[in-house]
This record gives structure tokens, sequence and C-alpha cells, in this order.
């Protein structure tokens, strides 16, 4: 029964079918105020200090960040300099003071620069609630501007109804949405015929999040019909666990086939690691999710190195319902930032959760251990690991859960610099992105109040959020108010068909 219910969680929620009954808005915590002066640091002298910007106003573009401590994840230094910014990109970096850096100067007093975090396993539509509602579900847009707000300034949307999704991507990409870049897959393919599943009687609109496939000849022409929208990548869900058919060799192969005609890659949720031996036959280019009940084989381990082929944990979604659930849990500042309190007050009563989060809840502790092991193993058999949330789940927030895989993956042994290097730059090259803190890298960063190698968790001591080099207002991305989009509970419903009834409870 346990691999039966985990399928049917997979099967329902990976896919983001939530209860959208109302809708509560976040609210800006007390104390996050930006607004940041561009003080003079004591080493300045006041005809210097003067030269500085004062009180940046909303995404003001930044000349120079003075001052820094530059955290360099792939050269794995902390260096402490000054970063010119120029056309959104870093220009250079110095260690000697300019003598008149001008306006736009911001300095940093010794605070902590990394590149911008990047989220690679996320579903936008919003977070679910463990009682029977109702949801935070704002829209795609809203997750957007939160994962800015949280220093996640590029996430690729794993699955998705399909118009939805590539429609706010081109809304991002022209600037009349405001947020964290967005990649996009789409709608899964894969092969879901349990008879209860509420994805298969779904109206088969255009605008769906799951393409059916049923052998190759039906994968290539769902391949060749999605690659009109061009999305960033293709997924697949090829699944073991439980009571699904599965996505066969054959039609897996005629997935990634088709996909490379059209110049796309092809990313495998994987539920057991017979599913990824399939994905990696098959030439698939990464792998998300681990499995706990058995050990990964040494064979595979070395061929998944060996090929190069990432893989993107999502810790989050596999062990963090405890972490939220419970009358006494503390929330951090960010997670009460990105969550509406209305979410808060119910993961604080487990007792009254419904079947499938109350499952998740007991589940999740028993196998914290295997997914730490697995993760070792990952890790040192070489296998490149790249951080993602698997966000719009149970037990996650957008934004918040990326810091929580990067917190995950530091407590399971990972090394603190090959975490960074999992959030921060190889997850940006995975989507073709120059993040860093070297010349001509991308001038998205996040300025952390503590040094993240001191404590995984000053990952979420975020100061200040650099984005194509404008400082971003943080606080409007929470309230919605100066990003042209009408605040949360103006907005329109998601999924106004589906009830409570249909929660997708476990047989
Ligand atoms: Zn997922």
């Amino acid at each position: 029964m346990t691999t039966q219910l985990r399928s049917l969680w997979t099967l329902l929620l990976l896919l983001g079918l939530g209860v959208v009954t109302s809708c509560a808005g976040v609210q800006a915590p007390a104390g996050t105020s930006q607004s940041p002066t561009a003080a003079a640091s004591p080493a300045m002298t006041p005809a210097k200090a003067r030269q500085l910007a004062h009180a940046q106003a909303v995404d003001q573009p930044v000349r120079w960040l003075l001052n820094a401590q530059i955290i360099d994840p792939d050269k794995q230094t902390v260096t402490t300099g000054h970063i010119r910014i120029k056309s959104g990109r870093i220009a250079r970096v110095t260690a000697k003071l300019p003598t008149a850096p001008g306006p736009g100067s911001l300095d940093l007093k010794g605070r902590f620069v990394l590149p911008g975090l990047v989220d690679l396993h996320v579903h936008s539509w919003g977070n679910p609630s463990p009682q029977k509602g109702p949801d935070h579900a704002c829209g795609h847009a809203e997750t957007a501007r939160l994962m800015l707000y949280s220093g996640v300034v590029a996430y690729l949307d794993l699955g998705s109804k399909e118009q939805t999704i590539f429609a706010l991507r081109q809304r991002l990409r022209s600037g009349k949405a405001k947020g964290a870049a967005l990649y996009a897959a789409g709608p899964v393919l894969g092969r879901i015929t349990t008879a209860k599943s509420h994805v298969h009687s779904m109206p088969n609109s255009a605008d769906r999040q799951l393409r059916q496939v049923d052998g190759p000849k039906s994968a290539r022409l769902h391949v060749q019909q999605l690659a009109l929208h061009k999305p960033d990548f293709v997924k697949v869900l090829m699944d073991h666990t439980g009571d699904s058919q599965n996505v066969t060799q054959q039609t897996l192969a005629a997935i990634v086939d088709e996909a490379r005609r059209h110049h796309l890659r092809v990313i495998c949720h994987i539920g057991t690691w017979v599913d990824a031996r399939m994905c990696l036959d098959a030439g698939a280019h990464a792998l998300t999710h681990l499995w706990d009940e058995d050990d990964i084989a040494p064979k595979l381990l070395k061929d998944l190195a060996a090929a190069g082929i990432p893989l993107i944990p999502t810790q989050p979604v596999q062990v963090d319902m405890p972490h939220f659930a419970g009358p006494k849990v503390s929330w951090s500042q960010l997670a009460r930032a990105v969550s509406p309190a209305s979410l808060r007050k119910a993961y604080s009563t487990p007792a009254t959760f419904v079947k499938k989060a109350a499952f998740w809840h007991g589940y999740q502790p028993q196998h914290v251990k295997d997914y730490e092991r697995q993760l070792r193993a990952l890790h040192k058999a070489g296998v490149r690991l790249l951080a993602g949330s698997d966000s719009g789940n149970f037990g996650t927030f957008h934004g918040y859960s990326l810091h929580r895989e990067l917190l995950l993956m530091h407590r399971a042994g990972v090394p603190p610099w090959a975490v960074l290097k999992a959030g921060t730059t190889n997850a940006g090259r995975f989507l073709g992105l120059k993040l860093g803190v070297g010349p001509g890298a991308e001038a998205t960063l996040v300025v952390l109040g503590a040094s993240p190698l001191a404590d995984m968790a000053n990952t979420q001591r975020i100061v200040h959020v650099i984005q194509h080099g404008k400082l971003i207002d943080r606080k409007a991305l929470l309230t919605g108010g100066s990003v042209g989009v009408p605040p949360c509970d103006a907005a329109p419903k998601l999924w106004p068909h589906h009830s409570t009834t249909h929660r997708g409870q476990p047989k």
C-alpha cells in the first residue's frame, strides 16, 4: 500500500492539482522593509560618502557594490572587494575602493554577495493546504514574485498547465510581469491509467497539465506539438513505485529522440532507481527525485557520473512535512514572509490533515536517513547535484523551500561549496544562465547578512536581491502593489472546476 499511496501522491500533486476555493494574501512581515541606504562605511571619507546614492528607490540600477565579501562557489573563495556593474553584468571586481563611485553605489559594509539562487523543480500554481482548504493559490505570476523575494532568481517549472505557464514566461521575459526568470517544461508527458486518477479524468482542454502518451508514435506527436511552445525542457514521468502503467523504454526512447530533433532536453521524474536506469539508457539529460527503499547500485552511480547526468534531489518534498506540521513549529522569517497565515494555521493541527497529507506526515520521518545516504552516495560518486524543491506540493513553500533543499543537502553530508554550486552557478548553467560573481557574469545576486559557509541556514538572511544590475524592491514583490498586477486576493481562481472531493484521497 505504501507505494500505491506514494504513487497516487506523485500523480496528483506533482501536477499541481490543488483545490482552489479561496485565495489568502501574503502579507509583508514586520521588519522586512527594503530601504537600503548607501551610507558610508567607516573607511570612507565624507566626500566619498556624499557621492554615494541615498535611499534607493524601487528597482534602482546599481553601479557599484562596495565593501562586499564576495562568495564565489566556482572558485571556492571568499574575497573582500568592490563590484562594478554595467549594463546588467559584472564589469569588474576590484580590491581597491573606487575614488568616485558616483550615484547608484551601495555600501554593503562587509555583507556577503552570492550569485542568485536557482530552483530547478517547481510547480508554480501555488501551495496546497494540508487541510480541506483553502489552498494558497494566487496564480503562477505570484510564484514568480515570491521566488525573487526569496533570492531565487530563476526557476524551472516542471509541470503546469501549458498555455498558462508559457504565457507567463512570455510576460516575464518581455518585462510585462515582474519576478524571477521562469523556465518551463509545460505539461508532463506520462502514461497514467489509474482508474481513480483525477488527472486522467480532467477535461482534455488545450491548457492541459498532462499529455498522455500511448506508445512511441503518440509520444513523438506530443513532443512535436509541445515543441511549438518552445519549452525549455521536456519532462517525463517515469515511476515504478505504484500502480500507474509506465512509459515503456521504447516510448521513452522515442520521446528523447524526438526532443533532440527539436533541440530540447529531457528531464525524468524517477520513482525508483529502475526508472533512473531506464532514463539514463534512453539518453535523458537529467533526473529528479530520490528513492528511499533501495540503495542506488554502484554500477548506476558510476554510469550516471560518467554520463554527466545531473540529479535534482528535491528533498523538501520528501521530508519537510514535519518541518511545518504541529502547534509548536517556529517558522523562520522567510518562511513567514512567503506563506499566508491561513496555511500556517492549517499546518498547526496534523490531527485534522486530509488523508494524503497525514500519510506523508507519518511516512517522511522514517526515510530521512535513506535520502541522506543516497545523497552522500551520489555526491561521492561524482554525480552532479542540482538544487530543486518540488514546491507546489505538501510540505513546501515557493521560494523558501529552495533554501531548505540547500540546508538538507548540507545536513546529508554534501560539502558546503558543492551545495552552493548546486543552488547557484551550476543550476544556472543548466538553464543556460551565466550566474556568478566574476566579470562577465549576469549581475543577478543576493546579498546576505551572514555567510552560508558558516551556517547553510544563512542563505535565508537576505538583505538585498539584485536582478540584472537593479536593486529589487522586495517588499513590493509581496504586495504586488508596484508591479502592475492585482494583489493576491483579487486574482482569479485557477481551477474552479475542482472541489474538495477531488483532493486525490488515497484508496
Ligand atoms: Zn514535481
